[in-house]
């Protein structure tokens, strides 16, 4: 049990730790960057399972070595994704009305969560134009799924030294918190109760066979 206190408007751990993320509307278009030069140090990943019919996602409890009951049992997300995250400069792209030349513009920075195919097409990008800003549009905003990316020029918000110190130290901070935003962590128990085993007879009520059991192994 907690301690009940009082307090003002200051207390960090009364906070929801609900972090605004980079989340796409259908049929716009955003340009981004990675909020950082360091081609080595981008994203942050790990596996996770997530269940349609239960609405339900969680972090994967299994290791190199040995394989987890999230991994072993039957279940429509039994097989665990990768789910990564990095650091994102959003832009907005003004034009001005006179000269009709458009000044791209750091509107904000996020961290931006997505799983494996966007990781593969990030790498594609990469490996033929290095870190450059990032055309993306969407086209299901419930799942995030990308409609487009395109590469753009060099990362445009790099070019003014003050601008790229602040968007570093922010980028900074919110790397941190990424961890934690990838996936709910969840105890062996409280899989169980989800995926409705009784603790202790896993095995009883699975109605899993020797060689699907064999196969995850
Ligand atoms: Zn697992």
């Amino acid at each position: 049990m907690s301690e009940t206190t009082f307090f003002g408007f200051d207390n960090k751990d009364m906070r929801s730790e609900v972090q605004d993320r980079f989340k796409m509307e259908m049929g716009k278009t955003y340009i981004i960057s990675f909020a950082t030069e360091d081609p080595n140090s981008v994203f942050v990943g790990c596996k996770m399972h997530y269940s349609k019919s239960l609405k339900q996602g969680w972090k994967c409890l299994s290791t190199s070595t040995s394989k987890e009951i999230c991994c072993t049992q039957d279940y429509d997300g039994n097989e665990a994704k990768p789910r990564i995250g990095c650091v994102i400069v959003i832009y907005s792209d003004d034009e001005d009305e006179l000269t009709g030349k458009t000044t791209r513009k750091v509107k904000s920075v996020k961290p931006w969560i997505f799983g494996g195919s966007v990781y593969d097409n990030l790498i594609k990008i990469y490996k033929i134009h290095g870190m450059v800003d990032l055309q993306v549009t969407c086209k299901d905003a419930t799942y995030q799924t990308i409609g487009s990316l395109v590469p753009e020029k060099a990362q445009a918000w790099t070019t003014n030294e003050n601008l790229k110190a602040s968007i570093l130290a922010k980028a900074k901070k919110l790397y941190s918190t990424l961890p934690k935003m990838l996936a709910p962590t969840k105890s062996i128990s409280e899989i169980k109760e989800i995926l409705g085993i009784s603790s202790g007879s896993a095995e009883a009520s699975t109605g899993l066979t020797l060689d699907s059991v064999a196969g995850n192994l």
